[in-house]
């Protein structure tokens, strides 16, 4: 392919999304392209009501474009059905969320284990993987805790650890760090972009928060419904 969709682990062409409003449309997306290739952090950075969660929701199958396309993985997916679409978001896609969305009555090391024994694995094999996102994530000591018996640094990085358990190609996080102090939410960008390096995967973040948005390769916002480097 020549508009460079098949080497990116994501890719958006030209993408458009308007919201109707009474009589008014909302043009949130308008000619909107992006590419993340395997290993690359990128931040979106935008004040509230731009439109990054829109972005993000399109970026993770969640919701479809009015207008051109998004290619998981060199695949395009705007057209395929929702069971199509489902498949290609449980194997290629993570999320990570503000909030933890943890499972409460399981342990840290079983919420890290569960999407992978979903996926097909043995628990022995979804155990020792799960041990060892902890062990990268400095929280082995807590892999039998649960969740509530976790800070909320503590909770995010286990929620981190299960986003990219199954492996996927794209991690897309809408303010993961959003409701940590300062201090911590470096350390868990830190521990976040630093597993994306080593995995391979691309990850796009959405943040307010500059400084944190600097630890990544590249930084973008959105700006009349197009995607424009920072
Ligand atoms: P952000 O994540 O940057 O805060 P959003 O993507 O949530 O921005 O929203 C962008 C704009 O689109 C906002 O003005 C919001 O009110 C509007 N919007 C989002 N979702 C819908 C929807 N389903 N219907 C109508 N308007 C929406």
């Amino acid at each position: 392919m020549s508009n460079g969709t098949s080497d990116a682990a994501l890719a958006l062409i030209d993408v458009g999304r308007r919201y109707r409003e009474g009589e008014r449309t909302l043009e949130i997306l308008s000619g909107a392209n992006l590419r993340l290739r395997a290993g690359e952090t990128v931040a979106l950075v935008a004040p509230s009501g731009a439109g990054k969660s829109t972005l993000l929701h399109i970026a993770g199958l969640l919701d479809r474009p009015d207008e051109g396309e998004v290619y998981v993985g060199g695949r395009a997916c705007s057209k395929l059905s929702e069971d199509a679409r489902t498949r290609i978001r449980r194997l290629d896609i993570g999320f990570v969320y503000q909030f933890h969305h943890l499972l409460p009555e399981f342990t840290a090391l079983e919420n890290i284990a569960m999407p992978q024994m979903i996926r097909g694995l043995s628990k022995a094999e979804a155990a020792s993987r799960a041990l060892q996102l902890l062990k990268y994530m400095k929280l082995e000591a807590r892999a039998d805790h649960r969740p509530s018996e976790l800070s909320g640094g503590e909770q995010q990085r286990v929620a981190i650890a299960r986003a990219v358990a199954n492996a996927p190609r794209v991690l897309l996080a809408d303010e993961p760090t959003g409701n940590l102090d300062p201090e911590t939410a470096s350390y868990v960008f830190e521990a976040l972009a630093s597993l994306v390096r080593a995995s391979g995967l691309a990850a796009l973040f959405a943040t307010h928060n500059m400084e944190l948005a600097n630890l990544m390769d590249r930084r973008i916002t959105l700006s009349k419904g197009k995607i424009v480097e920072l």
